[in-house]
């Protein structure tokens, strides 16, 4: 090749080139190596390479460099090993250098192609650190499945460190029986990239190092570096989920089959208990009314309260009947706008807030979705006990209600007898009360009822008392019911 095709090749292209002879002196410089090392133009001509290198890998460089003469050949730089070019200032900067042999007409040469990569390595280094502080296990597979990087989640996810991970096949965090078919969809990533979830449909299990299997969710990336192409890959562990979920179908299972049982006792009690007792009731209602004040007082006083008793198993079988038809007497969920129920609660309560010369007054209440006529079910029950168990003073009672998150909260405040908050599973439960007839008349339904509708609406029930300083009962609705409904 004439020098002067050389000096043109070498001042067109754009990146920094060195042209050293076998003395390891430098011939010839583009003007793109003198502004990456910073000399001004033909100060390099003649000067040793090693100029260009920092001090400590002078020595080294001078064996590389015939190395290189001896067996004179394309060479890239090997991947591994770090190079540093030394700018004129005195500073270093990693490069990446690849050696090519010229013949021209003064003789062997050799010509150094230098790359600065400080961004790339800078931008490997950002990499490394945003892999490494991300909540999920990630590795860096190459297309050999070869686990070239791996974060300390993955060293916690799966029990190994990271220097037993890395140069490892990508299969040996999966268990055997799936090992074979693993190879066959890598193969198949790196020959189609796309970004995926792996296993959807299908279970997937990681092998710790322990031998103990874990369920897996797997996201698949892929990174392209200058080394090639990589599959980043995410592992979530899965099992609390799974666990969740096995729960979830659990409490499902069991909350069907106690619908079922309530279904049947719905049938149970409506046919075959109210028949017998509209027999006794009726019967005793004929002696009250033929033969009252004709008997002896005694016999007054029995009958009297077999038709008190008939007519209190009639109120706990109907209350009972309500609490079975929660479900299957529910209606679609629809708009239900809690102002307009409320205030029809209000109304409907009208005597017994008269009666007890209480108020009842409300904020601002929200529209959610559900079914209006168990919500007024609720509104009803929790307004009334608050009318209900009222100390000495008249009953104060407040509806408020307050945005968190995807769900309301809506909150009933008394200032009434309160309750210990130790009763509180007991007053959820059917039949729970905590007061005598005489003290407070009810079946002790009422909240069990309450309870049964908002789960049904996806929310809770609780409450905040202190014995004798009023009580409020919460419940929280989802604004919007994503979930279908259990019914
Ligand atoms: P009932 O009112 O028919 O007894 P509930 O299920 O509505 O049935 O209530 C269960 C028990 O919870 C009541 O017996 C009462 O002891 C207690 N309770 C409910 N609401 C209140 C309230 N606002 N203040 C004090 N105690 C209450």
């Amino acid at each position: 090749m004439s020098d002067e095709w050389i000096s043109t090749v070498m001042e067109a292209v754009p990146t920094a080139m060195v042209m050293v002879d076998r003395e390891g002196r430098i011939a010839r410089v583009n003007s793109e190596a003198e502004r990456l090392f910073g000399y001004s133009p033909g100060e390099l001509r003649g000067q040793i390479l090693e100029k260009l290198i920092p001090f400590r890998f002078r020595r080294d460089h001078s064996v590389h460099r015939n190395s290189f003469l001896a067996k004179p050949e394309k060479r890239r730089k090997e991947v591994g090993r770090d190079l540093f070019g030394l700018h004129r200032d005195g500073t270093e900067f990693p490069v990446e250098v690849s050696l090519n042999p010229i013949e021209t007409e003064e003789g062997m040469f050799t010509l150094a192609v230098v790359v600065d990569i400080t961004e790339r390595i800078r931008q490997e280094r950002m990499f490394r650190m945003a892999v490494e502080a991300a909540p999920t296990a990630l590795m860096m597979v190459d297309e050999r499945g070869e686990i070239i990087l791996a974060n300390s989640e993955t060293e916690r996810l799966f029990g190994y460190s990271r220097e037993e991970l890395v140069g490892e096949l990508v299969e040996v965090l999966i268990p055997l029986r799936f090992r074979e078919k693993h190879v066959g969809h890598r193969d198949g990533f790196f020959k189609n990239f796309q970004t995926r979830l792996t296993g959807e449909g299908r279970d997937l299990f990681g092998l710790r190092k322990d031998g103990t299997e874990i369920p897996v969710e797997v996201g698949l990336n892929y990174v392209e570096t200058q080394g090639g192409m990589f599959a980043l890959a995410a592992v979530v562990d899965i099992s609390r989920r799974k666990q969740l979920e096995e729960n979830l179908r659990q409490s499902n299972k069991l909350l069907a089959e106690s619908n079922d049982e309530l279904r049947q006792f719905a049938y149970v009690a409506s046919h075959d208990l109210q028949t017998p007792l509209r027999t006794v009731a009726g019967f005793a209602q004929c002696l009250k009314e033929d033969h009252e004040g004709k008997l002896d007082e005694e016999t007054d006083d029995y009958i009297r309260r077999i038709v008190k008793g008939c007519e209190r198993m009639k109120t706990l079988i109907n209350d009972l009947l309500t609490y079975s038809r929660v479900e299957s007497r529910s209606r679609p969920f629809t708009e239900a706008n809690l102002n307009e129920l409320f205030d029809e609660v209000v109304e409907l309560l009208g005597s017994a807030i008269e009666e007890s010369q209480g108020a009842v007054t409300r904020g601002e209440l929200p529209t959610v979705e559900g079914d209006p006529t168990q919500l007024l079910q609720v509104l009803q029950n929790l307004v009334g006990n608050s009318l209900k168990y009222h100390g000495d003073t008249p009953p104060r009672v407040h509806a408020k209600a307050v945005k968190k998150g995807a769900d309301w909260i809506i909150s009933i405040k008394d200032n009434g007898i309160g309750i210990a908050p130790r009763q509180h599973e007991r007053i959820f439960e059917v039949f729970g009360r905590l007061h005598t007839q005489e003290a407070y008349p009810g079946t002790g339904i009422g909240l069990a009822v309450c309870r049964r509708i908002i789960l049904r609406h996806g929310g809770r029930i609780w409450f905040d008392s202190e014995e004798g300083h009023g009580s409020t009962f919460h419940f929280t609705i989802p604004e919007h019911q994503i979930l279908c409904q259990n019914s």
